[in-house]
Parts: C-alpha cells; sequence; structure tokens
C-alpha cells in the first residue's frame, strides 16, 4: 500500500509534533509516524513527569519550613501511588489533548515504527509512505555505561518506575539529570549518593553554579562523591555497589541510577544505511536550517545532539515548517542565547555565556554577584543562599550570560532572558526599577 504526502515525520515527541502540526497548519499533507506514546520523552519519561515529582519534592520540603515558621503541622511522607495517578492522569489529558489537535489539523497519525527507505520513502508496519519531505525527529534515549555491569540498575526511564521511594541511591552522572533526581529522591526521604566522574557538578555551566549547587545539596543531606570513574557495577547480597578506577567501592544501593547522557535512537531508523551522514555519537548531522547530508531529509530535537532541550526542538521544527511549507525562507533558529533551568534543589537557570567562555571570547569582561538569603529561608531558620551572576562584555557592558541559583530562579530566568536576546547593557539593568521584596530585585540591583 502507498500512500502521498507531502511530509512523513519519524517520532511524535516534542520535535516531530510541533513540525508535524505547524506543517498541517501550513496546509501540508502530514503523516506522523510513532509506535509508542505521544509526545516522546518530555511528556513521558522527562520534563513533564520529572516536574511534577520535583513539584512533590518541593512541597515535601515546604511542609518543614512551615513547621518552622509556625504552622501546627506534623511533615507526611508521599504516598507514591496517589501521586503517581494524579502525574499519570496530567500525562493522559496531554495525549487526549494531542490526539485532538491531530484531528484538528488532519495530522495523519501511523501507530507503527518508522524505517527510512530513502529520500522521500517511509516504511511503517506494513505501510510504506511516500512524501515530498522528511523530518526525523526520533530523539534519544538514556546512554549506559560500556562497562561490567553497565547493564544493572536503572536510567531515568526506569527512575518513572519507581512506586515507592527507595532507601539508598547511588546515581551516576553529575549532569541536569543526576542532579535533579538526587535532589528529588533526597526531599522525598531517600539517602542519596552523587558520584561524579570530574571535579564538579554540571560541567556544561558556569562554574560558580556547580560550586554552589554542591553545597546546597550537601546542606541537604545528599553525599557528593568527585573523580569517581565507575569501571563496574556489580548486585551483591546487600545491594548494588560500584567499582571505581583507584581500588576504591561503594556498596550497599537499594537503587543505582546511571544519569551519564543520551544516545540519539537513528541506527535503528536505518539512517545510515541510507547513507545520512552521521557523527561519531550517532546523531544526525544538519546545518543551521535543519537540514540533513540527503536532499528533502531534515531532522530536528535530541536525535541531532544540539540543545537537549525541549523548547529547542520545538522552535526548531516550527520554523522549518515555516520556511519549508510557509513561505517563510529565512526562517531557523538561532541556537545563541538559549535559556535554559536546571530543576534542582534549589533550581538554576542559566542563559548566555558562562564567565569562562566570556573571557575566551571577549577582551573585557565585567562579572558582577549577589548572594543573599531568601526571605523564606530566613523566616525558617534555614542556611541555603541563593546566588546570581551577570557576565558583561565591552565597554557599554552587554549582559553576555545571567546565570541565577535558589528558589525561584526557575520562574525568574525567562523575562531576564528575552533582555538578553534583545541586547540588554547593564545600564538597561540598573535603569528597571526594582519589584521589592523579591529574590528577582537582586538582578536589576548588582553594584
Ligand atoms: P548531561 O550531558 O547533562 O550529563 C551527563 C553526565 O554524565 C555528566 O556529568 C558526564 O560527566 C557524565 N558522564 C558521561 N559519560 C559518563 C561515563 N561513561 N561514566 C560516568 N559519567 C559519565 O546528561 P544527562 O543524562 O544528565 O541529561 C541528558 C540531556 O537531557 C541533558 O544534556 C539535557 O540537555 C537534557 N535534560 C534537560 C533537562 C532540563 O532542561 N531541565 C532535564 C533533564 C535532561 P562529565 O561532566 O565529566 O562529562
Amino acid at each position: 500500500m502507498t500512500n502521498d504526502f507531502d511530509l512523513v515525520v519519524l517520532g511524535a515527541g516534542s520535535g516531530g509534533i510541533a513540525g508535524a502540526v505547524r506543517a498541517a497548519e501550513h496546509g501540508a499533507r502530514v503523516a506522523l509516524v510513532e509506535p509508542g506514546p505521544l509526545g516522546g520523552t518530555c511528556v513521558n519519561h522527562g520534563c513533564v513527569p520529572k516536574k511534577a515529582t520535583w513539584l512533590a519534592a518541593e512541597l515535601a520540603g515546604m511542609q518543614q519550613q512551615a513547621r518552622a515558621i509556625g504552622f501546627a503541622l506534623e511533615p507526611g511522607g508521599l504516598d507514591w501511588e496517589r501521586f503517581i495517578a494524579r502525574r499519570d492522569g496530567y500525562i493522559a489529558n496531554i495525549h487526549a489533548a494531542y490526539r485532538r489537535r491531530f484531528l484538528d489539523r488532519g495530522v495523519h497519525l501511523v501507530a507503527a515504527r518508522g524505517r527510512l527507505l530513502g529520500t522521500g520513502r517511509v516504511a511503517a508496519g506494513e505501510v510504506e509512505l511516500r512524501a515530498g519531505r522528511i523530518l526525523i525527529a526520533t530523539g534519544a534515549r538514556p546512554s549506559r555505561p560500556t562497562i561490567p555491569g553497565g547493564d544493572l540498575g536503572i536510567d531515568s526511564d526506569g527512575f518513572f518506575g519507581l512506586r515507592a521511594c527507595p532507601r539508598r541511591v547511588a546515581i551516576v552522572g553529575s549532569g541536569y539529570i543526576g542532579v535533579e533526581l538526587a535532589g528529588v529522591l533526597r526531599a522525598l526521604g531517600a539517602e542519596v549518593t552523587l558520584f561524579a566522574r570530574g571535579e564538579r557538578l554540571l560541567r556544561g555551566f558556569d562554574a560558580e553554579l556547580g560550586e554552589r549547587l554542591a553545597v546546597a545539596m550537601r546542606q541537604r543531606g545528599m553525599e557528593l562523591a568527585f573523580h569517581r570513574n565507575a569501571v563496574a557495577a556489580r548486585r551483591t547480597p546487600e545491594g548494588f555497589a560500584l567499582d571505581f578506577g583507584d581500588e576504591r567501592s561503594a556498596a550497599g544501593f537499594d537503587v543505582l541510577l546511571w544519569a551519564i547522557g543520551r544516545t540519539p535512537n537513528s541506527e535503528e531508523i536505518g539512517a545510515r544505511a541510507i547513507g545520512l551522514e552521521l557523527d561519531a555519537r550517532g546523531h544526525v548531522v544538519v546545518d543551521d536550517w535543519q537540514d540533513t547530508s540527503l536532499p528533502n531529509v531534515h531532522a530536528v530535537g535530541d536525535v541531532t545532539g544540539r540543545l537537549e532541550l525541549t523548547p529547542v526542538a520545538i522552535a526548531a521544527a516550527r520554523r522549518l515548517m515555516d520556511r519549508l511549507f510557509g513561505g517563510d525562507a529565512e526562517a531557523r533558529l538561532d541556537y545563541a542565547n538559549v535559556p535554559s533551568v536546571v530543576f534542582s534543589h534549589p533550581p538554576i537557570g542559566s542563559v548566555g555565556l558562562s564567565e569562562a567562555a566570556a573571557r575566551e571570547r571577549h577582551a573585557e569582561v565585567k562579572v558582577y554577584r549577589a548572594g543573599f538569603r531568601p526571605m523564606l529561608t530566613a523566616l525558617a531558620g534555614g542556611e541555603e543562599t541563593s546566588f546570581m551572576k551577570l557576565v558583561c562584555a565591552g565597554p557599554e557592558e552587554r549582559v553576555v550570560g545571567i546565570h541565577l541559583f535558589g528558589i525561584g530562579a526557575d520562574e525568574m530566568l525567562q523575562g531576564f532572558a528575552v533582555a538578553v536576546k534583545m541586547g540588554a547593557r547593564k545600564c538597561d539593568l540598573d535603569d528597571t526599577v526594582a519589584i521589592h521584596p523579591t529574590s528577582a530585585e537582586e538582578v536589576v540591583l548588582m553594584r
């Protein structure tokens, strides 16, 4: 059987759905091929259930604070089954909303695994789909280390299968997922040890953010072990054990969680077989226009390895479809100054250049810093401090980086990211009247 479409999209994750819907809005005939649940990693095993669990973890901490400031409250543990039912219900609503949108816009959903047969040709189960263009948006999956026992334990997908709070948890990896899940599990009552192979957390971020986070995580009762390169994992009668290259080991964990990056879903869709250029890690190579090495084959999102963030995949896909089907020849995503939040405890918000990157790129760099205890933390007698940093470049002190650490940083960053994108200078922040009393006001009050 052969079908004819203007566009076949492989993968109904954030990028694939955004691309399919936008193309259909421009009048294209679109088939969207997806064997799994709609929404991909973000909706099913990533941002959405993670944020829900992070919010639950925040409430656990706020119970303690409420008690400290005078509420007659006995902080209680989370009923995971009830919480998961609510989390699943929220996700089911998103699935339903997607289905309605596909019906409204005429996107033809094919619930099958897609495989590339050549330019313009995709196998989807028993069906062969033909289209003028193909969009690859198949995402990525959690990586496992190629060490003995690397297949033991769970990864971030497995985290969302937990049905109760584990007692002792080992997390390997100190990127986004490592620090986020460490914070969540600790707040919900687990004993957590995070093993980093390097010397700090969140290596891709401004160094001071990782340093501040390490202090806060330890204050919140997490153990951090740096310079621990796992060379083997074992299952013992007492639980999981990890061996490190230097004869050291750690043992007795109920849960072992790998958070060491993600592997693109490219080989299994036949990308190499049809001659598509892949990089050394298997990412589909794209240019600034999301075009691949083959004509009329495009790719967005994690499968390309360019800023593995949901909103980036969505923005890249929409602009691509505006260019291909919407008549906007110049539409493409500018990957500079993309804001990002790490939902650690406390959260981090960051946009633009780290101080180190700014010093490499600019001759003249000036840095402003602020540190303070947020009001609720102080009222509750807590020690945790928030930290903010502005990185400015050139004689006009253009703000090239904003780095926020502390309660509320997640909600604070978006507006300031607009300012950075528009080229704000330090004097523009100085000219903005503060909102008092907030944590955000510190961003415009730095001296
Ligand atoms: P990251 O790239 O953020 O971090 C990977 C971590 O694993 C690093 O600490 C890295 O160490 C370490 N690592 C890599 N290989 C090994 C190895 N073989 N042994 C031990 N440690 C290793 O990946 P994550 O898995 O945390 O997250 C995947 C991506 O998902 C992120 O990059 C992010 O783009 C996205 N994401 C975004 C979120 C958000 O927006 N809030 C939340 C969660 C994920 P080193 O630093 O030394 O290289």
